[in-house]
């Protein structure tokens, strides 16, 4: 009986801290300048409705005791999966009228990273991103060799024409979503905390609509659109590439939070706000710190959200 007490005085804070351990989760559908009267009710049900079950589906993977890095993936492939994006289904397309799709995955525990870019029949790139960090020596693979290594890891590939299939929104709702695409950039990412105390950023896109054959943004760019750090924060962009590239600015989020002491409200709406806008650079970003701190500012009309904080408030927001 004493050795029984004597256990539980000892385990019972270790019991303590693994039930009041911070979960988070965050996700962004893409930045852009969304007329609200073009998003008729119905259609932005069906954006509210999507970006509720990614946010759900990744929190759900928290909740099971799962990794932040299964959390984003499984968050990803809900965005990819629907035609509503510009990322997997439904990305924009090339100069040339064909998706070439970038993504990347890092983890905030040991800043393992990878990353693909300008791939064009593989059916969920976000994946292949993970594939990348955990079955290569590499960081990033582009185009043809992405290709390649997708195929030897048996990643699901498709016909470049089921990028461009739009079918299950009906031909209304596919036309809205063309304009739509036209006035946003439509990237799709996530940021999670897990029960473990790790971070993990994630992003996956189509581009920019018209982009030059070959062109790369930000998204698979490590420190530029995505980047995770467990002692700052994990970071996914979105908005018009080639300024968050310029402006290093998932990494910028990090190294305000690191050297200047910066808290992560700070420390992101500086980058949006400071050092983006005046150069012209139009977007946002999510993420989230170690305590399950969320941040999510944009400098443009709008940007599809979704959160669900440390007390499991739910948040889901366009403008
Ligand atoms: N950042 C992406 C790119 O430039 C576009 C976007 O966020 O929608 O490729």
């Amino acid at each position: 009986m004493r050795i029984l007490l004597i256990f539980l005085l000892f385990a019972s804070p270790f019991f303590c801290v693994a039930q009041s351990a911070p979960i988070a989760m965050a996700i962004h559908g893409g930045a852009g300048f969304i007329d609200s009267t073009k998003l008729t009710p119905e259609l932005r049900a069906r954006y509210q409705a999507k970006l509720t079950e990614a946010v759900m589906r990744g929190y759900s993977v928290l909740k099971a005791g799962g990794s932040s890095l299964a959390a984003v993936e499984a968050a990803i492939l809900i965005l990819e999966d629907s035609p509503l994006f510009n990322a997997g289904r439904g990305a924009v397309v090339n100069a040339e009228g064909f998706c070439e799709l970038d993504a990347s995955i890092m983890d905030g525990r040991t800043r393992a990273a990878g990353a693909v870019a300008g791939v064009s029949t593989v059916k969920n790139p976000i994946s292949l991103a993970r594939l990348v960090k955990d079955s290569s020596s590499h960081v990033l693979l582009i185009g043809m060799g992405a290709e390649v290594f997708a195929k030897q890891m048996g990643a699901s590939l498709v016909d470049r024409a089921y990028f461009l299939d739009k079918s299950e929104v009906g031909k209304k709702s596919g036309q809205l979503l063309e304009e739509l695409h036209d006035s946003k950039f439509g990237t799709v990412g996530a940021v999670a905390l897990d029960a473990q105390g790790n971070l993990a950023a994630g992003t996956s896109t189509g581009g920019m609509r018209n982009k030059k054959f070959g062109r790369v943004g930000d998204v698979p760019i490590i420190g530029a659109g995505t980047y995770a750090h467990n002692a700052s924060a994990a970071i996914s962009c979105t908005g018009h590439g080639e300024f968050f590239i310029r402006t290093v600015a998932a990494y910028e989020v990090a190294a305000l939070m690191k050297y200047k002491g910066l808290s992560l409200k700070a420390a992101t709406e500086e980058v949006i706000f400071t050092q983006l806008q005046p150069i012209g650079g139009s977007g946002g970003l999510i993420a989230l710190d170690a305590q399950g701190n969320i941040s999510m500012p944009f400098n443009s009309g709008s940007m599809f959200r979704a959160s669900v904080d440390v007390q499991g408030k739910i948040t889901v927001a366009i403008f």
